[in-house]
């Protein structure tokens, strides 16, 4: 009997993570926010979600993490659903920086103050600034909730615990918030440290690999969640969203990452990875260990093999 891809993919998924964990030696653990430190640096878990809600596990994917940077995609659209188009791309641009997440160098180099995109930290931090509500609970309680929605979960929450890390020491994220500040790219209405207070909460929420993969296939799916029947996201929205996930999503790895496995994707520090085929599936990695672009070494291996074998690149 011959197989249907996803019945190919049930089968083999298992194995192919096991060799794609080798990749995790070549990698480290992130531990610039110190509560990441103490994430299994050989782990690997993958999940895929069919856009009819067929789910198939690998690994260790019971492990929660933190979203981190993957968090910025959501946040980005929740910010093009609270306040339009043009007022988001009036505070951030549509480039690669080509640096690195935290980079502050091209901040000042070009239009000063303006971050490339929303998907590098200082964007991201101005992308937050954006989200409606009368305080940083309202702002924070309103992102959460919509992450809940697009994963149709609703105990996801914040790790506290890695949220304190991270406002401890993001001496990095508060200078650039600062120099954004400075710039007027965050209004005058907003304190910086409420900025940074919202944008860590929202970087701690933390997932397990399916909670993710149904995130992604909501984006494979153009914002629709064919499980629920219901349109969460407007079209337009969802491509922008992959846009910047094909041209940003790997960080100044995102042109590697498009030629070796041209899905959309993003990663984050804690060594997740959300990635999507249009039409057809919605993917969620995690491998703590992390090469020095910041992304999960056996995670990119294991996205890799998947795309070269079912020839899911989109280009
Ligand atoms: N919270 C992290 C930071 O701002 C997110 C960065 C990332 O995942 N690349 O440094």
């Amino acid at each position: 009997m011959i197989k249907t891809e996803w019945q190919h993919i049930e089968a083999h998924l298992p194995a192919w993570l096991e060799e794609s964990r080798q990749a995790a030696r070549r990698g480290k653990v992130a531990d610039y926010i110190p509560e990441l430190a103490h994430a299994p640096a050989d782990a690997l878990g993958c999940t895929l979600i069919d856009t009819n809600g067929n789910t198939t596990n690998a690994g260790d994917c019971g492990l929660t993490f933190t979203m981190q940077s993957i968090s910025k995609v959501f946040t980005l659209l929740l910010a093009l659903m609270d306040r339009g188009e043009e007022r988001v791309f009036n505070h951030v641009g549509m480039e690669p920086s080509g640096d690195d997440y935290n980079s502050m160098l091209k901040l000042e180099l070009v239009e000063p103050g303006k971050p490339f995109n929303p998907l590098i930290n200082a964007g991201a931090i101005a992308v937050t600034a954006l989200i409606k509500g009368d305080s940083t609970d309202e702002q924070f309680v309103r992102i959460r909730d919509f992450f809940r929605m697009i994963a149709g979960d609703s105990s996801i929450d914040c790790n506290y615990d890695v949220y304190a890390s991270e406002h401890r020491t993001a001496h990095r994220n508060r200078s650039l918030a600062y120099f954004l500040k400075d710039n007027d790219v965050l209004a005058d209405e907003i304190a910086v440290e409420d900025v940074l207070d919202v944008y860590f909460r929202q970087c701690a929420i933390e997932v397990n690999c399916e909670q993710l993969a149904r995130m992604g296939m909501v984006l494979a799916n153009g914002g629709y969640d064919l499980v629920t029947g219901q349109s969460l996201i407007p079209y337009r929205y969802v491509q922008i969203a992959k846009t910047f996930m094909v041209t940003c999503g790997m960080y100044n790895a995102s042109g590697e990452f498009a030629i070796q496995a041209g899905i959309p994707a993003k990663s984050g520090v804690s060594g997740g990875i959300i990635a999507l085929v249009p039409g057809r599936y919605g993917i969620g990695v995690i491998g703590p260990a992390l090469n020095s672009k910041g992304n999960s070494t056996a995670g990119i291996d294991l996205l890799r093999k998947l795309s070269v074998q079912y020839n899911w690149s989109i280009f």
